[in-house]
C-alpha cells in the first residue's frame, strides 16, 4: 500500500485504476508517460470526497511480475495522480497494488478477483463494507468487491467516472 491518509471516513468509494480513472490503451499502462487521466475525473472525486468518502484505489500491477515496468513506475503514477487530486483541493486515500501475476509468481491472494486488498482497506480504515462501493471496469472488479461484501458497480472501458451514480 501506499500513502495512507489519517483522515476519518465511515464510508468509501473503492475505484479500480486503468479505464477507469486513466485510460486504458488495451494492454498495461507502464509508464507516467502513457497514464492520461480521463476527462472529469477529478471533479467527480472531489465532489464524493467533499460529500465525506473515503477514495481508495485497488488496482493488479501483474506488469511488474512481467518486468513491463517497476513499482517505482508505479509510484510516479500514484504520486502525479495525487498531485493533480491535491491542486483539486482533495486526496485520494490509499492506493493498493497487486504486482503479482499466476504466470510469474504462482497464484497470490491479493490479485483481482481475490478480495484481500479490499478487506485489507476496510479493515485498515474500520470500515464497514455496507456503507463502500466499489467501481471497476471488469467483472473481476465487481467480484473483489463481493467476495468482501462491498457492492461493486461496473462501467464501460475508458467512461470515466461522470455518470456513474454511487447511491
Ligand atoms: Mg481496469
Ligand atoms: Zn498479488
Amino acid at each position: 500500500m501506499q500513502q495512507t491518509s489519517s483522515r476519518h471516513f465511515e464510508k468509501a468509494v473503492f475505484l479500480d485504476r486503468d479505464g477507469v480513472i486513466n485510460h486504458d490503451p488495451g494492454n498495461y499502462t507502464t509508464s507516467l508517460q502513457e497514464f492520461d487521466v480521463l476527462p472529469g475525473n477529478i471533479s467527480v472525486m472531489k465532489h464524493w470526497y467533499d460529500l465525506g468518502y473515503g477514495l481508495i484505489i485497488i488496482t493488479n500491477q501483474g506488469g511488474i511480475d512481467k518486468d513491463l515496468y517497476n513499482e517505482s513506475a508505479v509510484t510516479a503514477m500514484h504520486q502525479y495522480l495525487q498531485g493533480l487530486c491535491n491542486k483539486a483541493g482533495f486526496a485520494i486515500d490509499a492506493f493498493y497494488y497487486c504486482m503479482h501475476h499466476p504466470d510469474f509468481s504462482g497464484k497470490c491472494l491479493c490479485r483481482k478477483p481475490g478480495s484481500l486488498m479490499v478487506e485489507k482497506a476496510l479493515h485498515r480504515f474500520s470500515l464497514n463494507p455496507k456503507n463502500c462501493v466499489m467501481i471497476g471496469d471488469r467483472d473481476r472488479d465487481v467480484l473483489a468487491a463481493e467476495g468482501a461484501g462491498v457492492r461493486g458497480i461496473l462501467v464501460e472501458v475508458n467512461a470515466g467516472l461522470t455518470t456513474v451514480n454511487i447511491n
